[in-house]
Order: C-alpha cells, then sequence, then structure tokens
C-alpha cells in the first residue's frame, strides 16, 4: 500500500545518520531514568526552532500529551476550552476526558477564521484555554495573522498556537510570544520525519510552564527519545531538506488535482492537502483497491462533507496517488 493518511514524512533518514543513531543508542544508559528537564536536547531545539531568548520550553511525548497536561491544568469546575470547528479533533476528545466543556467556533465556508463569532465566543465562554492549529488541521490553510492576533488580546487565558505543521508553511507565532504573556506556541518533530518517537514543545513564559509541568508525569521523555532527538536534530539541515522536497511535491500536487474533473483541491500550507470530490466513500474504496490509502472526512463534519485528505509523499507516491485518483473518480 502506498501510506498517505497520517501526515508522516515519507523519507527515511540518510544511512550515515541512522548508523549515527545505532551507536548513540548503543550506549544509552537504559538502567537510569532520563533527565526529567531534558536540558541537552531543549538546548538543541532551541537551536533548530530558533526559539527567542527569555522563553521557555516544555516537552512532551508527542504534542498530543502536551495538550493534555494543558487541558489537565486548566480543567476545574466550570471552565471552558474553545476552538474552531473544524479542527485537529485531540482538542475537544481530550477535554471530553477531562469532563471540561469545549466549545466549537465553526470556520467560515471557505475556511478561514470567523473573527466576529470567535471574539463573540471568547466575551461569552470565557475560555481558560484557546486551540488554534496553525496551519490548520484537516483544512490544511493558515489562517489570518492579524486575526489570530485579536483572538490573543482578547482571551481572557492562555492560547495555544499550535504549529505542527511549520515545516510546510514558514510562518510562526514565536516571535509573538515577546508581545503576548497569554500566549503559548506548540510544535512537533511528528510531522517533519520522527511520528515514531513521539517528541512535542511548548514554548512560552516560564511563569506559565511551571504551572504546566505540575502535571507532567516527571520522566515522559525516555533516555531513547532524548538520544535520537539529539542526534537528528544535529543535523537539522536534513530535515529541513525533506521538507522542502515535501513542499515542492505539494505544489504539483495540488496543480495535477485541479486538472481532475470531479476534485476539488483545498489550497494547503501543510504536508497535505484536503479535496471535496462527487463522492467520498466511493472515491475512498477506489484508492483504497488500488493499493492508497488517504483520510475519508466525510462524516466528521459537516464542512467536510465529500471530503478526503491526502498525505503528500515522495514523487513517486504521488504520481500513483493521481492515477489511481483518475481511476477511481472515472469508475464510481
Ligand atoms: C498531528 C498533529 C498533532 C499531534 O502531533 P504528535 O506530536 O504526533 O502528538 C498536533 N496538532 C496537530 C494540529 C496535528 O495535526
Amino acid at each position: 500500500m502506498v501510506k498517505l493518511d497520517a501526515m508522516e514524512n515519507p523519507y527515511r533518514l540518510p544511512p550515515a545518520l541512522q548508523l549515527e543513531i545505532a551507536r548513540a543508542v548503543e550506549g544509552a544508559e537504559l538502567n537510569r531514568y532520563p533527565d526529567p528537564g531534558a536540558v541537552r536536547l531543549k538546548s538543541c531545539l532551541r537551536q533548530v526552532f530558533e526559539v527567542p531568548p527569555g522563553v521557555e520550553l516544555l516537552l512532551g511525548n508527542g504534542s498530543d500529551e502536551i495538550i493534555q497536561m494543558l487541558i489537565m491544568a486548566a480543567a476545574r469546575p466550570g471552565a471552558a476550552v474553545l476552538g474552531l470547528d473544524p479542527s485537529f479533533v485531540m482538542f475537544r476528545m481530550i477535554a471530553a476526558f477531562c469532563s471540561v466543556r469545549f466549545a466549537g467556533v465553526p470556520l467560515r465556508a471557505d475556511f478561514g477564521l470567523d473573527i466576529e463569532r470567535v471574539l463573540e465566543s471568547i466575551e461569552r465562554e470565557q475560555p481558560a484555554l484557546v486551540f488554534v492549529a496553525y496551519p490548520n488541521n484537516p483544512t490544511g490553510n493558515l489562517f489570518d495573522h492579524q486575526a489570530i492576533e485579536r483572538l490573543i488580546q482578547a482571551a481572557p487565558g492562555l492560547v495555544v498556537v499550535d504549529e505542527a505543521y511549520h515545516a510546510f508553511a514558514g510562518r510562526s507565532f514565536l516571535p509573538q510570544l515577546e508581545t503576548y504573556p497569554n500566549l503559548l506556541v506548540m510544535r512537533t518533530l511528528s510531522k517533519i520525519g520522527l511520528a515514531g518517537l513521539r517528541l512535542g514543545v511548548l514554548a512560552g513564559a516560564g511563569t506559565w510552564l511551571r504551572h504546566i509541568d505540575k502535571v507532567r508525569l516527571p520522566y515522559n521523555v525516555s533516555v531513547l527519545t532524548q538520544i535520537v532527538a539529539e542526534r537528528v536534530l544535529a543535523h537539522g539541515d536534513v530535515l529541513a531538506q525533506q521538507a522542502a522536497a515535501i513542499t515542492v511535491e505539494r505544489t504539483r500536487l495540488v496543480g495535477e488535482m485541479k486538472r481532475i474533473p470531479g476534485v476539488r483541491p483545498y489550497p494547503s500550507d501543510a504536508n497535505f492537502v484536503l479535496f471535496r470530490t462527487t463522492g467520498a466513500q466511493p472515491v475512498f474504496d477506489g484508492l483504497k483497491q488500488r493499493g492508497v490509502l488517504v483520510k475519508n472526512l466525510h462524516g466528521s463534519h459537516p464542512a467536510l462533507a465529500e471530503c478526503l485528505r491526502v498525505t503528500v509523499g515522495t514523487s513517486e507516491e504521488n504520481s500513483r496517488f493521481l492515477d489511481a485518483l483518475k481511476q477511481a473518480v472515472n469508475a464510481s
């Protein structure tokens, strides 16, 4: 199968780097607990992500765990979490697991941020936390920067800008951390090639992170994760080159999809493309029969009716997807 359903980076690491990782793992002290503060790893992350001085970091077993820590820390009777709709499902799901009310503000029909509705909702709900995925998943777009700044200014609590797809978008709220004390920025290594490693990063003011850190389990980032991430980040150029190749392929993919009758791709700043088809289920099944796995979003949200989401793969995988898509659309 060509696996294009989970926003994974399709490339492996270069053999020399694989060997370097193997050597580092060989010498790992697995009998010892990991460094709970992950000091060395944090300093690698600061360099690669260009974290402004004075901004601190908190690490998670994937950014999913950071979302869990944030909501757990904010959970108390009456507290609310605000998100956009449709967006990343874990915001809503973890709020439900923590018995915290979740208010979803619908996006506009073009998947843009409806700032007036967001401001109304903030006023009404007084959310302890607001989550904004930038670019958004599953729609793939970047929301208007100024609209997000208005949201941050209006929010009575913390605003978390989730930059899981930063490597493919090039825009970031990291510089705004110095301006807005209630802003936190989240990143992950999952979409840039290390989904199996599980490492998420939260950047923000130490005054906030110190409180979030109270609900973090002490050894949440393992010895192996710390060692491997340090090795890979020492070669940050490798990840950057892979992300650049994916971005080039995204442009080709969207261009070719537009030429297929009955297929409407939406603009993307991420490593995936959302598209509407004549029938999501038959096209999904047709792709699967032809060996290509994508994500079927039909039924997950009214705004995503007849929508599928494809992750940008290697050039060869994308060509196989495009061929299969043409056939599947014709047959359905
Ligand atoms: C994939 C994704 C994540 C989860 O990343 P992990 O670090 O693998 O847990 C977080 N936020 C968004 C918007 C995502 O799409």
